[in-house]
């Protein structure tokens, strides 16, 4: 077990043992690039350390050996008193933690050597501010003294010279400020500074390694989802210093531009100035290209530098670096982070200069940038300052972009407004089925209530309209048309803003920016000269990138001709799922209200009767709009009284109207209905193919209109591909009974149309028995398609319509899963049902077809998961398909 690597010894594939920023330092010291030397002690070592309490055994000796070697190479050792070696500890992790965790720089400094330093640099000034920073992080990193304490001292010691900046304190200011802070660690650490430079270094590293530790940084690795167990590395590197005079300096520097990826000069440069005094903002920075004025040579080999890094990591970098006294030093570097826009500009700009290749270029970018790329955004600058926009609360961000439109609380308004030319931003406390028609009509959707698998939230993300649900702290008061939150009140026709993407909700207009990048998919836009062309080419190149490997195909979730349209035009080779139940809604709901209260068969026949053509019709539009692709049409899922009022409100009414004895017939007839249909788990109950088993005619009526509507194309010389799909089976049984039927419907439909149909019958994969069944299954239908949102609910038990609201959040705090498995499909559980099904169901038809058309189907982790899984298809809402197709070849690639 070796614990420490000088820098001559690693690389930067040893991030796992050497964190990010040393496997960086070890890689330009190997490049020749000038490198402070110095080594890096392993996570490892650090691990051992936090399992045990305890430094490794034989880590003492082996940092003794580095520190002797690197004593050698600087010609003095650490906190030698007449030219003493000083070293910064710095913390490293194998991911960036940016401020978690703890850095000590001047290590080496005693009251002994920095007269030494004073001696050697020419500049007592200098010496004791040096040790005067280092006495301020020890006290507070290692021995845990209040920070505000030495920032007091400082400020202090300018107001009794009068003075505002550092820069103004004297040597002898700077020297009482020592003897200041000395005091201060004695007090606070009921110890002395340790004098000792080696005391000093051991227990700065090991305040770096309990640094791992820290509420912060686990509170961050938990929202960045960084493993807690990895560790953190520590890098000991020499000292260079760039506040020795105006010959000295530092500066950060990128290859290229991280928010256009154009190729240039970027950066900012610090004259005499040390790494914290940049972010300090002690004094302003000038643009990197004026080094070239005040320091040529260091200038050119920076320029000549990043040439080879970018050369050599293939790949935009950011870098640290000092210069002391003319000598440039590079203290850093690491393939930089950059916006999603740069993201896919640089990938094609790397591809063009021959650095990279198209499967690379594909690794370079993801789903999540595209996503990104693809919502219109909020400028929000400049909220909260008063003048704006004022920000009124947060939910959870449910579907993303950004919405501007007047307060309306109910869908009718909703509607009317929107017809006569206003945007509207729906208010409701949670959304439900009948309020479709004002979903549709409004920009975006605000509830108070729901999570992210809510109606709300679901049917948003579907039409790809913005939507905020959840929001808490909104008391919206449906009667009265307004909501309050705190003790603000927002009436009907007031403007808010909400963001889709960041959950928050605000009073007033704030100004938004269409996405280029949508209007391309919509065939609004081609790849030309200007900034945003520049970037629609990009994406137009990386999705073709995409559509050359992939193996899996990518569907629509669909309901009607106008999202299949869409769906087409954002690349889709088909509908993975139709959900009828959206067709029964507005007027036609009333006609299903007949069907469930029809007493007699007459009665049923005769609401069945008016559904059909209306049915087919859909169907027709659909095919057409998909003509040559497969469309899956799924039978009724949801559970009846969803197409019935809502038991609450009719018991009201019926209560009214029997107090002042007019009660109607109907509505009493309808109030025995709700109560026989009322279920307490309804989503555990007469629903899916259980509706198609006891009522009679319903799922035979969708068969027909389906046979009918495909032979009608078939007769107009299109090209249907329908399939039927039967949701929510649990046995062979149920599916068995319903397919005999349904194939005598088609047969029926062939015989009185003349026309040959070919139509597959397959089913849902949404309840564990089915999954677990999945060879049985497969025995009765052609293809299978996991539905993985009631397969989540049902596998772990929690109900997709309360959980998130209720206590996910608490979940996630917990970190007992870094994401909702409703969003990102739990492998481990949910995944390895799939798996086995995939297996099982291909074992009895080996040319069973697969797909996915829960909402995990456009989610990028998940979709990497159903390629590996060997899925044939995954389905999604028609905005998501972009998002499926490259995370699909970044999977392939
Ligand atoms: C599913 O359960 O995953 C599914 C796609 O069906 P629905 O969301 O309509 O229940
Ligand atoms: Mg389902």
């Amino acid at each position: 077990q070796k614990y420490v690597y000088d820098f001559t010894e690693g690389n930067r594939d040893l991030k796992d043992l050497l964190g990010g920023k040393g496997a960086n330092l070890a890689e330009m010291t190997n490049l020749g690039l000038p490198v402070p030397p110095g080594f890096t002690i392993t996570t490892e070592a650090c691990k051992e350390y936090l399992a045990g309490g305890e430094e490794p055994a034989a880590l003492r000796d082996e940092v003794s050996a580095h520190l002797d070697a690197l004593e050698a190479a600087m010609g003095k050792k650490l906190g030698q008193a007449d030219d003493p070696l000083l070293v910064s500890v710095r913390s490293g992790a194998k991911f960036s933690m940016p401020g978690m965790m703890d850095t000590v720089l001047n290590i080496g400094l005693s009251d002994k050597s920095v007269q030494g330093l004073a001696k050697q640099s020419g500049d007592d000034r200098f010496a004791w501010d040096s040790y005067r920073r280092l006495i301020q992080m020890f006290g507070k990193t290692v021995l845990g003294v209040d920070g505000e304490l030495f920032e007091d001292a400082l400020e202090k010691a300018k107001t009794a010279k009068k003075v505002t900046v550092d820069t103004d304190l004297d040597a002898a200011d700077l020297k009482k400020l020592v003897t200041r802070f000395k005091k201060i660690v004695k007090t606070e650490a009921g110890r002395d500074f340790p004098q000792d430079p080696r005391e000093q270094m051991d227990l700065a590293v090991r305040a770096v390694f309990d640094s791992w530790n820290t509420d912060r940084a686990k509170l961050y690795r938990r929202q960045e989802r960084i493993p807690g167990d990895l560790g953190t590395a520590v890098n000991v590197c020499s000292m260079v210093f760039g506040n020795l005079g105006p010959d000295s300096g530092t500066g950060v520097a990128f290859t290229r531009d991280p928010a256009s990826g154009h190729q240039g000069v970027y950066g900012d440069y610090l004259q005499n100035a040390q790494g914290e005094d940049v972010v300090a903002g002690i004094r302003n920075t000038v643009p990197l290209a004026e080094l070239e004025s005040i320091d040529k040579n260091s200038y050119d080999q920076l320029m000549q530098i990043m040439e080879t890094l970018e050369t050599h990591y293939k790949d935009l970098c950011d870098i640290e670096f000092t210069i002391e006294r003319g000598q440039l030093w590079m203290l850093q570097t690491r393939v930089g982070k950059r916006t999603a826009g740069a993201a896919f500009r640089i990938a094609t700009q790397l591809v063009d200069q021959g650095l990279i290749g198209e499967a690379e270029a594909l690794q370079r970018v993801n789903g999540a940038q595209l996503a990104q790329l693809m919502f219109p955004r909020f400028d929000d600058e400049g909220a909260n300052d008063g003048k704006g926009p004022e920000l009124l609360g947060r939910g959870i961000a449910a579907s993303p972009g950004a919405a501007v439109g007047k307060a309306v609380f109910d869908s009718y308004t909703a509607v009317k407004w929107s017809r006569s030319g206003e945007k509207v931003i729906l208010i409701r406390r949670e959304t439900n089925p009948d309020d479709l028609d004002g979903m549709i009509a409004a920009e975006g959707i605000l509830t108070s209530r729901g999570g992210k698998t809510s109606h709300a939230a679901v049917v948003a993300r579907g039409m790809g309209k913005t939507c905020v649900c959840g929001a808490e702290d909104l008391e919206v008061d449906t009667k009265r048309r307004r909501m309050t939150v705190g003790g603000r009140v927002v009436e009907e026709g007031d403007v808010v803003s909400i963001d889709g993407s960041t959950g928050k909700v605000y009073l007033g207009e704030v100004p938004v920016v269409p996405s280029p990048v949508v209007e391309y998919f919509e065939g609004r836009m081609h790849a030309g000269a200007d900034e945003a062309d520049e970037l629609v080419g990009a994406v137009h190149r990386i999705m073709a990138y995409a559509d050359r490997v992939r193996r899996l195909r990518v569907r629509a979730n669909a309901d009607n001709a106008e999202d299949a349209l869409r769906a087409r035009r954002f690349g889709a080779q088909g509908i993975g799922l139709c959900r009828t139940e959206h067709m029964f809604l507005g007027e036609r709901r009333e006609m299903v209200e007949k069907l469930i209260l029809a007493d007699t068969d007459e009665e049923r026949e005769t609401a069945l009767s008016q559904l059909l053509p209306l049915q087919k019709t859909d169907f027709v539009e659909l095919f057409e709009a998909m003509d040559g692709l497969p469309v899956t049409v799924r039978l009724l899922d949801p559970p009846l009284h969803e197409f019935l009022p809502d038991i609450t409100e009719l018991s009201v009414r019926v209560a009214l109207a029997e107090s002042r004895k007019d009660s109607n017939e109907n509505d009493l007839r309808l109030l025995q209905a709700v109560h026989r249909l009322h279920e307490q788990n309804p989503m555990l109950g007469l629903r899916g193919v259980r509706l198609g088993l006891v009522i009679p005619g319903l799922f035979t009526m969708q068969v027909r209109a389906i046979a009918e509507a495909a032979a009608e194309r078939k007769a107009a010389k299109g090209d249907p591909r329908a399939e039927i799909m039967i949701p929510l089976v649990g046995t062979v049984q149920e599916l068995e009974i319903v397919r005999d039927e349904a194939e005598q419907v088609i047969a029926e439909v062939e015989a009185s149309t003349g026309v040959k149909l070919k139509l597959a019958l397959g089913t849902m994969i949404e309840l564990p028995r089915a999954a677990l069944t999945a060879g049985q299954i497969a025995e009765a239908a052609e293809f299978f398609s996991f539905g993985t949102n009631d397969l989540t609910q049902t596998v772990w038990g929690f109900s997709r319509d309360d959980v998130e609201a209720s206590f996910f959040t608490a979940y996630l705090e917990k970190g007992i899963f870094g994401v909702s498995p409703f969003e990102t499909i739990d492998k481990d559980g949910v995944g390895s049902l799939v798996r086995n099904a995939v297996r099982d169901g291909r074992a009895t038809r080996p040319d069973l077809k697969l797909g996915v058309c829960g909402e995990h189907g456009g989610d990028p982790e998940s979709v990497h998961f159903f390629h590996e899984v060997g899925l044939d298809y995954v389905s999604c809402s028609p905005f998501r398909i972009p998002v499926a197709r490259l995370e699909a070849g970044r999977a392939a690639a």
